[in-house]
């Protein structure tokens, strides 16, 4: 088992804070045979946990799907794991243009029966039989022809906050139903026209243009390595981008800033916005776009229901959500009547505003901190916190940082405490330590020492 699996997210953070490495967001796939994917998968692991490479990665009879974070120093040794297998020789690594060290926490390499969901029978075509593969310039020279069809083969949640100028977006929440609507809006013009289609990072695209070929279209073209090699291409080659916005990743980031220009509202309030987050409440986790003012005023919840429930105790919390089914709702993505701004079909090209400058998406981790512990009870009357000191040393005159979801990021500077009962100046692992708190903290809330 790999030690950063064993941990949570915070934990997880912290640690690849301390190991101070510059990591790389890269993303990659490759169609093969592929005897034994669980044998496969296994190699895969041991090799990239040597490596400290973290991710999600899946991996199939068909081939594999990766989507990676790699200590910059360890690229070459990584792909040199890649380049042991005939299939993956000269592999195209998918690097993203900004780079954020969390954008995996851990790694994980699961076995799948298809690496990606497409719902095609490949059995019934010729799956090797793909389209013309484009760069970015090419690419920007297709689109300038008026006998150019652009498809983008993403989910409305990824096409809202950024696309390609022109292109079609079908209002679907996965893959497979985009498939036959294309084939229908597009069936008179399978031979006059240049169907010409994008995705992420490519690997959609592959099957998709196997398929329509196979469904009779003459010219069909896709952008090699997706979005993100045409987001590199541009800025290494200074040529114009056709897309605009942000490109949605499956990463901790959930978006990648191509261009200056928001072309998405805030859900809530309809402010131009494109920045995604999930619903706080774990029972919901609804994928929706909200702006910082309704993220302040709705404690990143989607709705006042949401908010209401994270405001209970947990165990009654966990209570509401048994027995309910909220797997169908977290896979509609975006999808919720209350979210009055959340639009659906075809998207603008034009721009609502410039985006400010790109903010760190996991800003409160770039606080240097450590994890001293956690919140065992809260005396009201008193304002008294209760915390188990579980690493390092709790000293008076620290500065500490009480974090959870409800509490939020309070910080103070602690100038007395009891140490098991005891006025004391320090306490050590295993220490229960008591000490005024002015405002309201919960049951696990974690103890922080702030080190910068
Ligand atoms: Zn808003
Ligand atoms: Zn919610």
């Amino acid at each position: 088992m790999q030690l950063y699996n064993t941990l949570s997210a915070e934990e997880r953070a912290e640690l690849i804070d301390q190991a101070g490495k510059q990591r790389l967001t890269l993303s990659f796939y490759a169609y093969a045979k592929i005897q034994d994917p669980k044998q496969f998968r296994d190699n895969l692991f041991i090799e990239w946990n040597k490596l400290d490479a973290l991710g999600r990665t899946y991996v199939a009879k068909e081939g594999i799907n990766a989507q990676m974070s790699v200590p910059a120093e360890n690229l070459e040794a990584f792909r040199e794991t890649l380049e042991a297998y005939d299939f993956m020789k000269n592999i195209r690594l998918n690097v993203a243009v900004e780079h954020d060290d969390h954008s995996f926490l851990k790694l994980t390499v699961k076995v799948r029966d298809k690496i990606v969901a497409d719902g095609l029978n490949d059995e019934t075509f010729d799956v090797t039989n793909i389209g013309v593969h484009l760069k970015a310039k090419e690419f920007n020279q297709i689109l300038e022809d008026p006998n150019t069809i652009v498809v983008d083969f993403r989910n409305h949640y990824e096409s809202e906050i950024g696309h390609f100028k022109g292109a079609i977006t079908p209002d679907v929440e996965t893959f497979r139903e985009s498939l036959p609507i294309i084939n229908e809006q597009l069936k008179n013009h399978k031979e006059d026209k240049n169907l010409v289609m994008y995705c992420t990072g490519g690997i959609r695209c592959e099957k998709a243009s196997a398929y329509f070929k196979h469904q009779g279209f003459k010219n069909v073209f896709q952008l090699e390595g997706g979005i993100i090699n045409y987001a590199k291409q541009i800025q290494e080659e200074g040529l114009e981008s056709k897309f605009i916005g942000k490109n949605f990743v499956f990463d901790n980031r959930l978006g990648e800033r191509i261009t200056e220009d928001v072309v998405a509202q805030c859900h809530q309030c309809g402010k131009p916005c494109d920045n995604h987050t999930n619903c706080a409440n774990d029972g919901c986790h609804l994928l929706f776009i909200q702006c910082d003012e309704c993220k302040a005023a709705m404690e990143n919840c989607c709705s006042s229901d949401c908010l209401e429930i994270t405001h209970l105790p947990l165990a009654e919390q966990v209570r509401l959500r048994s027995g309910k089914q909220v797997g169908n709702k977290v896979f509609r993505k975006g999808k919720s009547e209350n979210l009055k701004f959340k639009h659906s079909g075809e998207l603008s090209d034009i721009a609502l505003a410039k985006a400010q400058e790109t903010k760190d998406i996991r800003q409160k981790i770039k606080i240097k901190k450590v994890l001293l512990g956690k919140a065992e009870h809260y005396y009201v009357k008193a304002q008294v916190g209760l915390f188990i000191i579980e690493n390092h040393e709790l000293t008076l005159g620290d500065k500490i940082l009480i974090s959870g979801p409800t509490t939020g990021n309070e910080t103070l500077v602690l100038e007395k405490m009891l140490v098991n009962g005891n006025e004391s100046s320090v306490a050590k692992p295993g220490d229960k330590v008591t000490f005024e708190v002015p405002f309201r903290i919960r049951l696990s809330d974690k103890l922080f020492k702030i080190t910068n």
